[in-house]
């Protein structure tokens, strides 16, 4: 058995507002054993131990809503309206992406991620074979759901259904099924991917009103809105649904869909970004939503970095509803932590730090200039921070940050493969 000790540390438990001043994190193999006040006292024979001091532990981040490979595009065609930029940049550029150039970007942004405190996330793309791959490499969790768009839904499905029998046992990866859109996919794919989702119990990942655009042709085509036409399809009946963007939406939308098992996942930076619209997550939550959050991919970002996108968060509900109390810095924390276990349902063994959850933790260094004085660690961490102070992050009781150093993998050489793909990928245009 392996045995981790983190002492002399002050830890966001994530329960309520519980907070322990100074204490200690047990963890044995990939299991947290015991979060406790005051200094441990068991024996020490065979331990790993972590000194925490001047350290704050929180649960690490869920990033609800992510395109891994997209790290590669970074930069790419800036600048462009959106359906210019699609059509002339990032489509083309896809297309031209080999499996090789798709590890890349995923480890490039995995390790980003890591960086940055995140350690799960929800992803959906091409090619999720390869990007469990780099997961593993890297030991990072990931919620991996394969596109099913347009005419080719029916191979699509099957691949679903291969990624799933290939990972039902790992402890890492897990599949989702992942219907692009309500305006990319037909009804009778929309009707289909909802029975699979049933049958075989998966979560469902998908974009759903993220643009004004989207809306109008929906209505075009069906007279309702893109909510209505996925209950129609029996999309969320008896299933998990994780739903990014969520842009627009009306009062009859949000009654519809908190009847169901339904996430919203809050994209702020790529909506500013593309000027797709603020998302009302502040009414959302009211209405008992469940809201998480996501980065989107770097090409609309531009970067994966969850405490940044907290910021932005909370700060875009605050100016959009004129109201400086709207969305404080702990239930933006929730988004990223508890709110978003339960979005992939794992509010039992993920997002907080307790007693028989899994050890998915980071350790923030308050050691900072700009996290001090630490008058409200909430508002610190969401506000002040900017990621740069994850100094050890764990996952699934594995230390692959530690003293802001990957363990595992080699940083520049990750750095050069990306790099290297791009130049390959513009070569073939
Ligand atoms: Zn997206």
């Amino acid at each position: 058995m392996k045995r981790l000790l983190i002492e002399n540390i002050k830890v966001i438990t994530m329960e309520g507002d519980y907070i322990i001043p100074k204490g200690y994190i047990y963890i044995e193999d990939n299991k947290i054993v015991k979060v406790k006040e005051g200094v441990y006292e068991g024996e020490r024979d065979n331990f790993e131990v972590i000194d925490g001091k001047g350290c704050v532990a929180l649960p690490g981040f869920i990033n609800c809503h992510t395109h891994i490979p997209m790290t590669l595009l970074r930069g790419y065609g800036e600048g462009l309206p959106l359906m210019r930029w699609l059509n002339e940049k990032i489509w083309p550029f896809e297309a031209r992406l080999t499996e090789e150039d798709i590890y890349n970007g995923a480890l490039l942004g995995i390790i980003e991620m890591i960086k940055s405190g995140t350690t799960s996330f929800v992803d959906m793309y091409f090619r999720e074979d390869t990007i469990a791959k780099a997961c593993r490499r890297a030991n990072i969790r990931g919620f991996l759901g394969s596109p099913i768009i347009g005419d080719m839904w029916e191979r699509q499905i099957d691949e679903t259904l291969s990624l799933y029998d290939e990972f039902k046992e790992d402890d890492l990866i897990k599949i989702f099924i992942a219907p692009h859109s309500p305006y990319t996919c037909s009804f009778e794919t929309l009707k289909k991917v909802g029975e699979i989702a049933r049958n075989y119990k998966l979560p469902i990942h998908i974009h759903i009103a993220e643009t004004k655009d989207e809306v109008n042709i929906i209505r075009e085509k069906y007279n309702k809105t893109p909510f209505e036409v996925c209950k129609d399809a029996g999309l969320y009946d008896e299933n998990k649904v994780i739903a990014a963007h969520c842009v627009y939406l009306n009062d009859d939308d949000i009654i519809m869909v908190k009847n169901y098992d339904f996430t919203v996942v809050y994209n702020p930076q790529s909506n500013m970004k593309l000027a797709s619209g603020v998302a009302p997550i502040v009414k959302m939550m009211e209405n008992g939503i469940n809201v998480a959050l996501g980065t989107d991919g770097a090409s609309s970002n531009n970067n994966l970095n969850m405490i940044d996108e907290m910021k932005s968060a909370s700060l875009l509900q605050k100016l959009s509803f004129n109201d400086a109390t709207a969305l404080s810095a702990y239930d933006t924390l929730k988004l990223a932590t508890v709110n978003a276990a339960k979005a992939i349902g794992m509010e039992d063994k993920l997002g907080k730090i307790k007693e028989g959850f899994l050890a998915d933790i980071i350790l923030i260094d308050f050691n900072k200039p700009h996290l001090n004085p630490p008058t409200d660690i909430y508002s610190n961490i969401v506000y002040a921070a900017n990621g740069s102070e994850i100094k050890t992050v764990i996952i699934n009781g594995k230390v692959v940050l530690k003293d802001y150093k990957l363990l595992d993998i080699k940083e520049n050489e990750t750095i050069l493969n990306a790099n290297q793909s791009f130049i390959k990928v513009i070569e073939r245009l």
